[in-house]
């Protein structure tokens, strides 16, 4: 998951041309910047990466996401499906514009249960939001083909999984609008960064506009340029895009590590039979930044989790306890605690999501575990893990 593990002389290299021009703007200073254009090059190369036609840097990869629903048109009161295992982030950015967030149970993909986002669509249900949790793809497929039969907007929340795909297309290009975070925990990092990617003009013509106060950024003159609509700041500087330019460059050589990382873990555990791995459609498409994997019951896993902490494993997370990834454990969620009223309030029949029940998605998370895969382990390193590994597992049958 982490590209702060490999960050060195290509990353200094970038920012150094930044601090050498004194431009930080990613937007004109068309001399003084001698050629530098960090956020635009970085651009440039994600959608050659990618396969998309557009992409847009900002601030974060919660400000993509509030990109993306401004540039799609979700809004107040609009219903948008999403799964409760994310990160926060994603039923912030929903609140935030003004939409109802409605949730559908996972299934063994760790993602979105296509049966229950079915279930799910009322008249007011305007996209879909799959999130591509822990490096691997949502069953995509299916989720386009629903999007496609009921005309719903399909945005895609890859903030985890940049690289992944599934049948060679990428996580973010299957849907109106893909998002990605490189925030310094994730597979690149920007320090503080985001995308949102496209291939649709008009999407991508309101995403960048929105995202600087509603600039169109057409002609020489910024202050002459035209606002067709209102916007925001969600702009990346110069020294942010820089840094993640030269970890964008280091994509293909992470995903390798990555996976041959995980592969050796994954047959560690392959010889326990009361283990069965995450279900991942197309598993050669995995970004590998996790090794998910389910136990037989929540006691065992819970029991496994404490095993593999005290024999020193660090990366194990369980996720059905955790603060910021679970549906489970957000009370300030279920209560809406906002500072302010947000149009959720102002609508007249709010869900009620302190009564919301997933029962599907409890008895997954609850036997799930994942193991983190780091990019700086040694074969020794690497071996070790092995055997803790088998240890515990053999311990705790
Ligand atoms: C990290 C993350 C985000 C938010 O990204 P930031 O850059 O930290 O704002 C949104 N969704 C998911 C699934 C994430 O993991």
């Amino acid at each position: 998951m982490p590209g702060f593990e490999w960050f060195g002389d290509e990353e200094r290299k970038e920012v150094q041309d930044v601090l050498d021009t004194g431009v930080l703007f990613r937007y004109g200073f068309d001399q003084a910047r001698k050629g530098h254009w960090k956020a635009r090059t970085f651009e440039e190369e994600l959608t050659k990466r990618l396969g998309s036609r557009y992409a847009h840097l900002c601030s974060s990869g919660t400000s993509a996401l509030g990109i993306a629903l401004a540039a799609c048109g979700v809004g107040a009161g609009d219903e948008v499906i999403v799964p409760p295992f994310t990160f926060v982030a994603s039923v912030e950015a929903l609140l935030t514009a003004g939409a109802v967030p409605v949730f559908a149970e996972i299934d063994q993909t760790l993602c979105l249960d296509p049966q229950s986002v079915r279930a799910a669509i009322t008249p007011r249900t305007r996209a879909v939001m799959p999130v591509h949790m822990c490096g691997a793809m949502a069953r995509i497929d299916e989720l386009k083909t629903i999007c496609d039969e009921k005309k719903l907007l399909l945005i895609e929340d890859a903030c985890q999984s940049l690289g992944a795909s599934h049948a060679g297309k990428f996580a973010g290009t299957f849907g109106h609008a893909g998002c990605f975070s490189f925030d310094p925990v994730k597979t690149v990092t920007c320090g503080e960064g985001g995308a949102v990617i496209t291939s649709d003009q008009e999407i991508y013509f309101q995403a960048q506009a929105y995202a600087d106060h509603g600039h169109d950024h057409i002609g020489t003159d910024r202050g002459l340029e035209g606002h067709p609509f209102l916007g925001m700041n969600y702009r990346i500087s110069e020294m942010n895009a820089a840094v993640g330019l030269a970890q964008l460059r280091k994509l293909n050589a992470i995903l390798g590590t990555q996976r041959a990382h995980k592969q050796i873990l994954k047959q560690a555990l392959g010889q326990f039979p009361q283990v069965s791995f995450r279900v991942i459609p197309d598993e050669a498409g995995d970004s590998a930044t996790f090794l998910s994997f389910f136990l037989e019951d929540e006691d065992q896993a819970r029991r496994i989790a404490r095993g593999l902490g005290s024999a020193g494993m660090d990366g194990c997370f369980y996720w059905y306890d955790n603060n910021w990834h679970y549906l489970r454990k957000w009370d300030h969620f279920k209560q809406i605690k906002s500072l302010a009223s947000l149009p959720f309030h102002l609508r007249q029949a709010c869900p009620d999501y302190s009564k919301v029940h997933l029962p599907q998605s409890d008895r997954i998370m609850s036997r799930t575990l994942s193991l983190q895969i780091k990019l700086s382990w040694t074969p020794e390193a690497l071996q070790k893990r092995v055997e803790i590994i088998e240890k515990v597992m053999k311990e705790a049958k």
